[in-house]
């Protein structure tokens, strides 16, 4: 059966199993900022908005059985629900980039040797490789050998 093959290369071919875990875990993190938003930071907004059933905000255009209403109350709502999201959203990755940044650390800033071409740290001021001495190529220095060049060049990240 042709298909079959098809299919089994279709599951095999890597990325459907990644993306099944996304969608679930796009899911439950779902229920999470759905809860935030409504148990949390709606009830404390309503207090601002002095309990405004925004359901009931509507303009009737018409008459009798043809009338139309517009219940842009409930697209108000909609609006601030989205904004409120995007609020926690925001904060729920600056939190988990804190959280990273402690995790993994910065390495400590370097320079490049000039004498050697060596990888040392930026506030070394003779050089472990070749014992040369960098004093006068600290940064601020207006006699230091380097410099002439962009103080870019010399810090490798
Ligand atoms: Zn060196």
């Amino acid at each position: 059966m042709k298909i079959v093959q098809e299919f089994k290369a279709f599951i095999a071919r890597g990325r459907v199993f990644d993306l099944a875990i996304a969608v679930v875990m796009g899911g439950a993190f779902n229920a999470i900022v759905t809860s935030v938003v409504n148990d949390l930071i709606m009830p404390l907004l309503s207090i601002i908005t002095m309990g405004t059933d925004f359901s009931a905000l509507m303009i009737t255009i018409g008459t009798g059985e043809n009338a139309a209403n517009l219940t842009y109350g409930n697209f108000i709502a909609a609006v601030i629900q989205f904004l409120m999201i995007a609020l926690v959203i925001f904060f729920l990755i600056k939190a988990y980039n804190r959280f990273a940044d402690k995790k993994f650390g910065e390495a400590p800033p370097t320079k490049t040797c000039p004498f050697c071409t060596s990888s040392i740290a930026e506030a070394a001021t003779r050089c472990p490789h070749c014992t040369s001495v960098l004093d006068a190529c600290k940064p601020g220095s207006s006699t230091g050998l380097l410099d002439d060049q962009p103080q870019d060049d010399l810090v490798i990240m």
